[in-house]
């Protein structure tokens, strides 16, 4: 069925920030050292719908870096690139069950990332970016990841800083694939702009329209540009039901029904394929990394707004 109307929209999407506002549940990451200044009390809701309306509660304009989120449309937009068979190939689209910064998964697959969802995936996904220099495969990502905003985003200097930093782990990765023939070119460049990548600000307002972006098979709600082809959606939100909440990825689809992806500052973006972008952010965190307020708001919104995609009425 369809989204309820208007008004019991936005009406829900108030009572999904009111509901879990006090809660105190969760830790805010801290391995980046500057994400550990962020604020734990702020909590944003959004909801994005296909036809363009949109409702917000709580701090959903307060600005964060997207991190892993990016993960899900820069996967969308080396798709769009390359196409459906290259990048299943080449990257894969299983769960690994492991977190999202395992070496030991890389191992266990002899070289392939399998998990676009997670850092060995994601760094093969964006050294897959076209162009044969780094700058130009960074401005390939901020472009896209910009029209999916519909707006321009930039990078906070403070995170990019901090991360590149302490990213000895990513950077680690990045040679390991390497030693398996599965990046070309650098690695350390992939991982700069892999962290530039997740260094954008974005809030939670931007997260709804993204995910209503690929909710709209490609196009944006609110600005009405192309964005990516219809079936590089249906292939993405394939991808992020099975491995958009890391290790917790059946939890979440057992509870909510949506395909979504979440990211160590605290986002969430969910989509509901035909109706609805979701977006969440609050700092604290699960012990897989994914926000805990987020993981409830975004439920609570399936279950009330009839989203959950096996629900047969
Ligand atoms: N930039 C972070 C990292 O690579 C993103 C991780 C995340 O959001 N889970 O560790």
């Amino acid at each position: 069925g369809a989204l309820p109307g208007r008004d019991d929209v936005e009406s829900l999407v108030l009572a999904a920030h009111d509901r879990e506002r006090d809660l105190r549940d969760g830790e805010v990451a801290d391995y980046i050292p500057e994400l550990a200044t962020a604020d734990p009390s702020l909590f944003g809701v959004a909801v994005v719908e296909v036809d363009g309306g949109t409702h917000d509660a709580g701090d959903s304009r307060h600005r964060f870096t997207i991190q892993s989120i990016s993960k899900a449309f820069v996967y969308a937009l080396v798709c769009a690139a390359l196409g459906h068979e290259e990048v299943l190939e080449r990257v894969g689209v299983n769960n690994t069950g492991l977190p999202f910064n395992s070496v030991i998964a890389v191992e266990l697959n002899e070289g392939h990332p399998m998990n676009p969802m997670v850092n060995a995936g994601a760094l093969a996904t964006t050294a897959l970016a076209p162009g044969g220099d780094p700058e130009t495969k960074w401005a390939f990502i901020v472009d896209g990841l910009s029209a999916f905003a519909g707006r321009p985003l930039e990078v906070d200097g403070l995170v990019y800083a901090s991360e590149s930093a302490t990213n000895q782990r990513n950077k680690a990765i990045a040679r390991l694939l390497e030693s398996y023939g599965r990046i070309e070119g650098n690695p350390l460049n992939v991982v700069d702009v892999y962290t530039r990548q997740c260094a954008l600000l974005v809030d939670a307002h931007d997260l709804a329209v993204m995910g209503a972006t690929l909710a709209d098979g490609g196009v944006n709600p609110v600005t009405g540009e192309r964005v990516v082809p219809a079936d590089v959606c249906r292939d993405t939100l394939a991808v992020l039901a099975a491995t958009g909440l890391y290790e917790r990825s059946g939890e979440w689809l057992f509870e909510i029904g949506l395909p979504g992806k979440s990211g160590v500052s605290g986002g969430i973006v969910t989509v509901s394929p035909g109706k609805a972008g979701i977006g969440t952010f609050s700092p604290p965190l699960d012990p897989a990394g994914n926000s805990v307020r987020g993981q409830r708001a975004t439920a609570f919104l399936s279950r009330s707004l009839g989203l959950n995609v096996f629900a047969s009425a």
